[in-house]
């Protein structure tokens, strides 16, 4: 038998809080939401590794400190309404319900989106609400949002995820080519929107009418 959680505090001190994620609510979910539950169990030892790992139809999880440093960009205090894109497998949903108020989360594949739901239900997650479709262009019923978390990358930044931002709000994007990409916040406030890129990143497309074509 692995000891995940074992693992998974290893994980947190060795990948992310040595790299420099300190906010404590962010490590704090980490430490709690069990991953490996996340992964299909082929795949599974490997749950705690340093990188992404397959989820099927093509996609990842993200590793571990992305997840971790996306959060943290976000500052979020417990009470905001968040927007994710790219449900994949539910982990960073999780992880945003445990630092957020409500998370709104979008995924274009209906068996992806099916397995993260079972999931965070099982796991007792009652602040998320799901929707299955193209979340390039948000979700403009429920916008604005005090936080936006793009778990795919873009060619540009999406117009109507920045019409759907909030004030104050965040927007944390990966913005670039189909193999790389920089890792982008757009933080607004007092009407103004500030652009930092903060890392080189490699994520799968973002796939839709404000993303890529396939
Ligand atoms: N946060 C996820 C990352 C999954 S990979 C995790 O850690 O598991 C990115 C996901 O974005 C994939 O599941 C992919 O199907 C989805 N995706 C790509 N384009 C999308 C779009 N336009 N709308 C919604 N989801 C999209």
């Amino acid at each position: 038998m692995i000891d995940f959680e074992a693992e998974r505090l290893r994980m947190v001190e060795r990948q992310i809080r040595r790299r420099g994620v300190s906010r404590s609510e962010v490590l704090e979910a980490m430490r709690k939401v069990p991953r490996h539950e996340f992964i299909p169990a082929e795949h599974r030892r490997a749950a705690y590794e340093d990188h992404p790992v397959p989820i099927d139809e093509g996609q990842t999880i993200s590793q571990p400190y992305m997840v971790a440093k996306m959060t943290e960009l976000l500052a979020l205090t417990g009470r905001e309404r968040v927007l994710e894109v790219g449900t994949g497998s539910g982990y960073q949903t999780a992880v945003l319900a445990e630092c957020a108020g409500k998370v709104y989360t979008v995924e274009r594949l209906p068996r992806l989106a099916a397995r993260a739901r079972t999931t965070l239900t099982r796991l007792g997650y009652g602040n998320i609400r799901y929707r299955v479709g193209d979340g390039s262009g948000g979700w403009p019923e429920e916008g604005p949002f005090d936080g936006i978390l793009v778990t795919a990358a873009a060619p540009d930044i999406p117009g109507s995820l920045l019409a759907q931002l909030g004030d104050p709000g965040t927007l944390v994007i990966p913005v670039g080519g189909r193999l790389t990409q920089d890792l982008v916040t757009i933080r607004r406030e007092g009407g103004r929107d500030r652009r930092t890129d903060h890392l080189r990143c490699s994520f799968v497309p973002l796939v839709g009418e404000e993303g890529y074509a396939s």
